[in-house]
């Protein structure tokens, strides 16, 4: 294949086996092409057709773009709740992810769903979706996430040219944590922490996910290692003195950190490596501290 009116060529022939289909660039997160019952102008974002303001969390074509099989989710268009399936197509240098819709408003999958408000429903398939990207214990997003978000901030270094730098974190002598006050405490601590930082990181618009146990990772685009290392240890230092309180106990943690400015050619498992290694730095040379 060798333009995209080659590609819409070759899709035309599934036309009719879905309710809708689009062609969509999951980096610009543009619609390239759109037939179906759901008349949708090509050029528009393609998170407009949910009526959302911006991207969807749950964005399938990022996943789509990194992952080997299809990827499914559930979404509510304010009168039908649509099956979305997107697969990656490739042409040229440009990458395609093909999305096609399927209306499953009246297969049951919200039972009795004429009674309900628009309100439930919405709020029920967040719920569904938030399953498969956020992690359970803490509400931030879970490895998943991470695994499928990472690659397209890789691809966005790459084809915007504006930074993006990534940041491990570990809580340090966690297993003190847990083993002076009960694993519960220890719980709320991951919890209450995850939250602390969730807001930091949005409020710079990064995001955060659980990358295992008492590990983080933190994607802040736009934002060089200089000024990733300014926000960061801001954040250390903010955690050094906060007070976690339980049972009438103030508990107090540290973090160690890695910093590394992603170039854009890596693979994830190179970022997540050379991130690793610079927060092993930093337990090494004695912890609480971040290395870049
Ligand atoms: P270091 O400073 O080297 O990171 O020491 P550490 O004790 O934090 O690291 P280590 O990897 O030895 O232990 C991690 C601890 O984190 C042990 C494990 O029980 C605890 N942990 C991991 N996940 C959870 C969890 O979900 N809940 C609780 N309460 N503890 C957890
Ligand atoms: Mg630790
Ligand atoms: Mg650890």
């Amino acid at each position: 294949m060798n333009s995209l009116e080659d590609i819409i060529k070759n899709v035309k022939l599934l036309e009719n086996l879905y309710d809708d289909l689009r062609i969509v660039d999951p980096i610009k997160k543009k619609v390239v092409y759109h037939k179906g019952i759901n008349n949708f102008p090509v050029d528009k974002n393609c998170y407009d057709f949910w009526r959302k303001k911006s991207h969807c969390e749950n964005c399938i074509s990022s996943r789509a773009l990194v992952e080997k099989d299809n990827c499914v989710k559930i979404e509510y268009t304010g009168n039908k709740v649509l099956l979305i399936m997107a697969t990656k197509i490739l042409y040229s240098d440009n990458r395609y992810i093909l999305e096609t819709f399927k209306d499953i408003t009246n297969i049951g999958i919200i039972a009795d769903i004429e009674n309900k408000s628009e309100e439930y429903i919405l709020s029920y398939i967040k719920d569904m979706n938030n399953k498969i990207i956020r992690d359970d214990l803490t509400g931030i997003y879970n490895r998943r996430y991470i695994n499928d978000k990472l690659p397209v901030d890789i691809i966005s270094v790459k084809l915007s040219k504006m930074p993006c730098t990534v940041v491990m974190i570990d809580i340090d002598d966690f297993k003190i944590v847990n083993d002076e006050n009960g694993h519960l405490i220890g719980d709320n601590v991951l919890k209450d922490f995850s939250q602390f930082i969730n807001h930091k990181v949005n409020s710079v618009n990064g995001w955060i996910g659980r990358y295992g146990g008492e590990e983080f990772f933190i994607s802040l685009p736009k934002m060089d290692k200089e000024e990733s290392k300014t926000f960061i240890e801001e954040i250390r230092l903010e955690i050094e003195n906060l007070c976690f309180n339980y049972e009438k106990k103030c508990l107090k943690v540290t973090i160690s950190g890695g910093i590394y400015e992603i170039k854009g050619s890596e693979e994830i498992d190179e970022v997540f490596r050379n991130t690793d290694k610079r927060l092993y730095n930093a337990k090494h040379k004695g912890k609480n501290r971040i290395e870049m």
